[in-house]
This record gives structure tokens, C-alpha cells and sequence, in this order.
């Protein structure tokens, strides 16, 4: 029996009601959907009980943080947030275990209170455990993989409603490609992740010519446990951040809403003054940004919180055309005068081995992001740009706004082939595809 949202118990075809739709929208409010009703699984054994007895579409929503159509549907949307919090964890092996509902925010501090602590987070820590590595959400560092890098065994929930527990030595395929795996393979239900003794980290922030962090660029990354720099549009400065560990005590002491309001001010403030006059105003006040230090925790120093709206492109490019590509960006902004405020974000990440995160495979990559603030039309713009990723070989973030399709995409990822075969294979009436799944993936039927 299926125990469905507000505790009634009901058929499957009960639940299919034809009540008007509640829409849903993701963080940057660009995509919408209706569907036809939310599926709120209680426990796995639920969820699989209701993949098995209806056949219509679904998928698979965690935080709504994918800027990307990845996760509309005019079927079910299926919501596991009951699904979350630590399962069990051990401390010989330095592994954890939990619901993948979690939100990557909820995790820090009880993995400190069981003296473990994830290797790296990404920019913001709202992403579901889910979510977050079904699109290969990575931070910063040389040394370190995407978030789908340190999965060390995941339960799936086929669409035909099996359950399945993955690791690399019961599917090596599988477990390949479900730890990116778009949402397309079935609804991941809980994860075991591999991880490190808790450690305190100390952040630096300063400003320099976007030419000699980019010229230093891998000697930081060497240096730092972490580094990555903002460059400022139209200007000649960035911002850079390293970060290390240390033992020294906690320093972090809260923005002020003054501080906090500053960038924004400063931003709207460039916004007055048209795009080819604004590098002497950008540079003079890039000049005055004081450099900071805060001290604190690892998960409370590697996520940030961002307030202001936005929409966003992500490519990856191997290292070695990651500063001759962001300095393309860069000027193509300035020739072309484009009216845009937002910093860009350069960031390397290490390569791993699923099949299709945006660093697996044999070369780490230099990512690259370009933001558009939410209530502005991102298209001219990220189509302009686009094109100079796919110059230098980028391969676009599943999260991210992109064009790609399969043609191009299947180019990009050598086992591509093999995660559409194993896709098929245990979805093969397709019902985890949206429209959008099926142009990444050529599905036409
Ligand atoms: C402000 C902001 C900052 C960001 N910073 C970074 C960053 O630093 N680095 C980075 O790499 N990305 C970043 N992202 C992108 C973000 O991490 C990804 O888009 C991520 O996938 C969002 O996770 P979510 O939980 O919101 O999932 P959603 O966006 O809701 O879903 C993402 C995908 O996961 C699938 N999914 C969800 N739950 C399940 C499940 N249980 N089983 C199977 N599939 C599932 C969905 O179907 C969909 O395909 C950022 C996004 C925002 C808005």
C-alpha cells in the first residue's frame, strides 16, 4: 500500500488526481513547471511501491538549485526530503552514510559530531546530497574531485521500482554512471560518502590584476588547499581566494548588512555608467577592497550564502585552456561592451572517475562560470559566450544553463554510449525523460 503526502493512505491511481497543478520554480525563478501532482516518499520501500505500480513520467527534484530544465515534468515530481539525515557512519573507515535528501548543509556539523568531515564543499551548501552530485557539483581545488568523487556506495530506486544497492565492486558500470546521473536512472535514495577527520580552514580574500592571478594561477593551486579568483568585467582586477588549514582559532565574524549591501551597491553603481566607459570606475573601486581573513570550521568557511539571484553558465575546460579561455570571455565582454556586472568565477577541479561529471576522465579542468542577474534576459548574452567554451573543448555543467545536445555532448564524454545503453536498459519507457533529457541524450521516441 502506498502511504502518500499528509499521511493518507491511498491506490496509485487514487493519487493520479486532476486537480489544477501547483507550479514549481527553481532558485533563479527562469524555470517553471506544472506538474501533474508531488510524490513525497516517507521510506524507500514506499517510493519503490509507487515506481512500480504507475508507469506514467517522473522525476526527481532535490533543493531546486539546477539552473538547467533538468527537473520539470507534467508528470509526478518525486521529493525525498523526508529522506534525509545520518543513517550510520564509522570512524575506523572515515565514512558516512545518509538519506540523500540531506542538504548539503545539514551535514557539517553532524559529521563533526562524529569526527568526520567532507573533503570539499561547493559555493553554496542548500543542495540536496541528491542533487548535488546527480549534476557532478564540485568546489574548488586541484586535489580535489567532484562531490560524486567521494560516493562510495549509493541505493537507487529503478523506475520499474527495485531497489538496488551500487558500489564499484557490485556494478562497476552502474555505479559509474549513477553517481552523475541527471536523475535519469532511477530516484537515489541514500549515500555513503567517504571522508577526512574534521579541520579548520583559513581564508584569505584580496584583490589583483586578473593577468598576474591567472599567470600565478598554478602556483596558488599548488599552494592552497584551495584557490580561485572572481574576475571583475570590465576591468583589470579580480578577486582572489586561497585557503588553507590551520589550527588557529575561530575567526569569523558575521557580514554586516552594511557589508553585505556594499557589492550590490558598488554593482549597481557600475551599472549607471554604460559597459565601455566603466573600467576606470571598476578599477579605482577594486583598488580600495581591503583584503580579509576569517578562520573557522571547513564547512562553514567553503560555502557562502548568496542572496542575490541570478542564472549561470559553467563550462569546464582542461587546464591548459582554462586562462587562454577565461581571457577570451573577458575581452569579448569588453569588445562587445556587454552590459553585464556579475564576476566571472575561475576555479580547477581534479579528474575523476564517473562517466560523465565534467572533470572525469585523464586530465583535471579549469572551470568557468558566467552569471546573468536573474531578472535580465541571460540568453543574448550566454549565447555569445558559449561558443568561446566550446572552442577550447569545454564540457558544460548538468546544473547549468547550456545548448548542448547528444551529438555534441556524446563527442565530449568517451563511455557516454554506455551510460545511454545502461539509461535505456533500465528505464525503457523512458518515463524519467522531460524534454530536455531527451535532447541530452537523442532520445526522439
Ligand atoms: C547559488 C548557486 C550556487 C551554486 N554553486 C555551485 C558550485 O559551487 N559548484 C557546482 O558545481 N554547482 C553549483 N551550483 C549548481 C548546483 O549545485 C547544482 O545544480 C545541483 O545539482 C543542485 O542541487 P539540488 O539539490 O538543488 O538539485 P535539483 O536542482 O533539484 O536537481 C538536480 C538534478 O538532480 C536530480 N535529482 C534530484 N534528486 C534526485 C534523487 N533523489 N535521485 C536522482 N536524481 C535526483 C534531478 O532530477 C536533477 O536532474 C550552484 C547553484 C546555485 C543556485
Amino acid at each position: 500500500m502506498l502511504a502518500i503526502l499528509y499521511g493518507a493512505t491511498r491506490s496509485a491511481s487514487a493519487f493520479s488526481s486532476t486537480k489544477p497543478s501547483v507550479p514549481w520554480r527553481n532558485w533563479s525563478g527562469g524555470v517553471v513547471a506544472f506538474p501533474k501532482a508531488r510524490f513525497s516518499a516517507t521510506s524507500e520501500e514506499q517510493l519503490a511501491d509507487f515506481m512500480a505500480s504507475t508507469n506514467g513520467a517522473v522525476r526527481p527534484v532535490g533543493s531546486g538549485h539546477s539552473f538547467s530544465p533538468l527537473v520539470p515534468t507534467d508528470g509526478h515530481l518525486i521529493v525525498i526530503d523526508q529522506l534525509a539525515g545520518l543513517l550510520d557512519h564509522d570512524s575506523k573507515t572515515l565514512t558516512a552514510t545518509f538519506g540523500a535528501g540531506t542538504r548539503l548543509g545539514d551535514i557539517g556539523r553532524v559529521l563533526e559530531a562524529a569526527g568526520q568531515a567532507m573533503f570539499n564543499l561547493p559555493d553554496i551548501d542548500r543542495q540536496t546530497l541528491a542533487g548535488a552530485t546527480a549534476t557532478a557539483t564540485h568546489g574548488t581545488g586541484i586535489a580535489f574531485k567532484c562531490l560524486s568523487g567521494y560516493v562510495n556506495r549509493l541505493r537507487l530506486v529503478t523506475p520499474s521500482g527495485d531497489l538496488l544497492d551500487v558500489d564499484a565492486a557490485s556494478d562497476p558500470d552502474l555505479f559509474n554512471a549513477a553517481r552523475v546521473s541527471v536523475g535519469a536512472l532511477g530516484i537515489v535514495t541514500r549515500m555513503s560518502l567517504r571522508n577526512r577527520l574534521p579541520f579548520r580552514l583559513k581564508q584569505k580574500s584580496w584583490v589583483e590584476k586578473t593577468e598576474d592571478l591567472l599567470d600565478a594561477f598554478d602556483e596558488h593551486a599548488a599552494v592552497y588547499r584551495h584557490f580561485e579568483i572572481f574576475p571583475l568585467t570590465h576591468s583589470d582586477y579580480a578577486i582572489a581566494l586561497s585557503t588553507e588549514e590551520t589550527d588557529d582559532p575561530v575567526k569569523n565574524p558575521p557580514a554586516t548588512p552594511e557589508e553585505e549591501a556594499a557589492f550590490d551597491e558598488a554593482m549597481r553603481g557600475w551599472m549607471a555608467v554604460a559597459p565601455g566607459e566603466r573600467r576606470p570606475l571598476v578599477n579605482a573601486l577594486a583598488e580600495q577592497i581591503e583584503p580579509s581573513e576569517r578562520i573557522d570550521a571547513s564547512y562553514k568557511i567553503l560555502t557562502n550564502i548568496r542572496n542575490s539571484r541570478f542564472n549561470e553558465m559553467e563550462y569546464s575546460v582542461p587546464i591548459a585552456a582554462g586562462a587562454p579561455c577565461i581571457k577570451e570571455i573577458l575581452k569579448t565582454i569588453s569588445d562587445k561592451k556587454i552590459d553585464v556586472v556579475f564576476p566571472l568565477e575561475y576555479r580547477y577541479v581534479s579528474r575523476d572517475d564517473t562517466w560523465l561529471s565534467m572533470s572525469s576522465g585523464h586530465e583535471d579542468h579549469a572551470s568557468i562560470s558566467i552569471h546573468r542577474t536573474a531578472s535580465q534576459d541571460y540568453r543574448p548574452y550566454f549565447d555569445l559566450i558559449e561558443p568561446i567554451f566550446w572552442k577550447y573543448g569545454g564540457r558544460p555543467h548538468w546544473g547549468k544553463i547550456h545548448s548542448l545536445g547528444a551529438d555534441q555532448l556524446s563527442k565530449l564524454y568517451p563511455e557516454f554510449e554506455r551510460f545511454l545503453e545502461i539509461r535505456a536498459s533500465l528505464d525503457p519507457q523512458g518515463r524519467m525523460l522531460n524534454d530536455h533529457l531527451r535532447k541530452l541524450f537523442g532520445v526522439t521516441t
